[in-house]
């Protein structure tokens, strides 16, 4: 039996997660929930999963939900960072699950991995602000640090069998979002609405703009490099509309794996929580008689300048990601509150990236120093 810590429970990442341990209750058992907001969902995944502990965003909500518990199964409590980081370090605990979204899963990782838990991450914004510390703290504490993202998850399963050395390069798939084919002069004109109706996934917001944005496959190519241990150089990013290949590996030999299947993230999140197993999902397969064809081209960086800012951001490295992953945030709440447009995404971020002075091999509090910084520089300019 997997004991679980579940951080994000409320999230889409987070809900799935939890389809799949209540659909095999005979391999996990659930012993750490938080969420920041949702609390009546999270009050009935209390009442179904029994974990000992929950934490949650502040005191007012932790009052909030003792409230809402009344006399049903009362888990303890916790509230704030220092709630998030005993939940990723709870006794007990096998595997933690980082699904928040944004920044604030930098220190919960951090915590789970001192912990020695292993960290099935989704929460691709930690790898990015400050992969080296968390991969270097992973190998000195002999974690495994298993892929959830889609992309990264497939290329995991792609190199099952096969030797690191033999990696000669990935190709890292994106859907092209919703604006895949809309001109440039339309971008300005894109409402929340249009930006939040994906495709192909259904996800929770802030990924959503971000993959309307390309920004996600950005933030992606620092994840792979970090996750991999390969540099920028050996990762191509391929739009591929159909998201049926989740991603593919090139090998010394010129052989290619692609790993498929419909885009439903349960296969991923699935194949961290059980490694090296695979779990029946009842997932449909492909129906490859129906599908005419499957497509790549090469993204237009001239309309989605994101995957630029990151390339600029893996080739400087040091405090540059981290700024680039915090003007982001910022731009993308911006945006949701209809405060910016969307072309403006793209200007508060290269504009906060540029009037940054880069810190070369941070500690972590140089990480949040500029991390912070990004945030009032970007904050500034909306
Ligand atoms: P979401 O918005 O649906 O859920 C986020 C969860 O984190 C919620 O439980 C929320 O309460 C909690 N949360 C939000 N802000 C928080 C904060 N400041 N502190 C602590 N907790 C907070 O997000 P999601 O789509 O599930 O994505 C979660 C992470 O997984 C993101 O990093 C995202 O990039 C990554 N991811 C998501 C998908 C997907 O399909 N949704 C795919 C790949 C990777
Ligand atoms: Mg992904």
């Amino acid at each position: 039996m997997k004991q679980l810590s579940i951080l994000g429970a409320t999230g889409s990442i987070g809900t799935s997660a939890l389809d799949i341990v209540r659909m095999h209750p005979d391999r996990f058992q659930v012993k750490a929930l938080t969420a920041a907001n949702n609390l009546p969902l999270l009050c009935r995944q209390i009442a179904q999963f029994l974990p000992e502990m929950v934490a949650v965003l502040d005191e007012a909500r932790a009052r909030e939900l003792a409230g809402m518990l009344g006399s049903g199964f009362r888990p303890q409590i916790l509230s704030g960072h220092a709630g998030y980081e005993a939940a990723a370090a709870w006794d007990g605990v096998d595997m933690v699950l980082l699904a928040m979204v944004g920044a604030a899963g930098l220190r919960p990782a951090l915590a789970a991995i001192d912990a020695g838990k292993q960290i099935a991450l989704a929460n691709k914004e930690t790898l990015v602000m400050a992969g080296d510390i968390v991969m270097a703290k992973a190998r000195e504490k002999n974690v495994a640090v298993l892929p959830v993202d889609s992309e990264h998850s497939a290329m995991f399963q792609c190199m099952q069998g096969n030797f690191a050395k033999d990696v000669k390069k990935l190709f890292l798939t994106a859907s092209g979002g919703p604006f895949r084919n809309t001109p440039k002069e339309a971008f300005a004109g894109i409402t929340k609405e249009d930006a939040l109706d994906h495709p192909n996934w259904s996800m929770g917001d802030k990924i959503s703009i971000d993959s309307a944005t390309l920004m996600n496959k950005g933030l992606e190519l620092i994840e792979a490099m970090h996750l991999f241990d390969i540099s920028h150089e050996h990762i191509q990013v391929l739009i591929h509309p159909e998201s049926i290949v989740h991603s593919m590996v090139g090998f010394t030999d010129g052989s290619v794996m692609a790993q498929m299947g419909v885009p439903d993230m349960k296969q991923a999140i699935s194949f961290a929580l059980s490694f090296p197993d695979r779990l029946d999902l009842d997932l449909a397969f492909p129906d490859f008689a129906a599908l005419s064809s499957l497509t790549f081209h090469a993204p237009d960086v001239s309309r989605f300048p994101s995957l630029e800012f990151a390339l600029a951001a893996c080739k400087k490295k040091g405090t540059l990601p981290a700024v680039m992953n915090a003007a982001n945030e910022v731009a993308v709440a911006a945006f949701l509150d209809r405060r910016i447009r969307f072309s403006d995404i793209f200007t508060i971020i290269s504009t906060t990236m540029d009037g940054h002075t880069c810190i070369d091999n941070p500690d972590l509090s140089g990480i949040i120093e500029s991390d912070q910084w990004a945030r009032e520089k970007a904050g500034s300019l909306i």
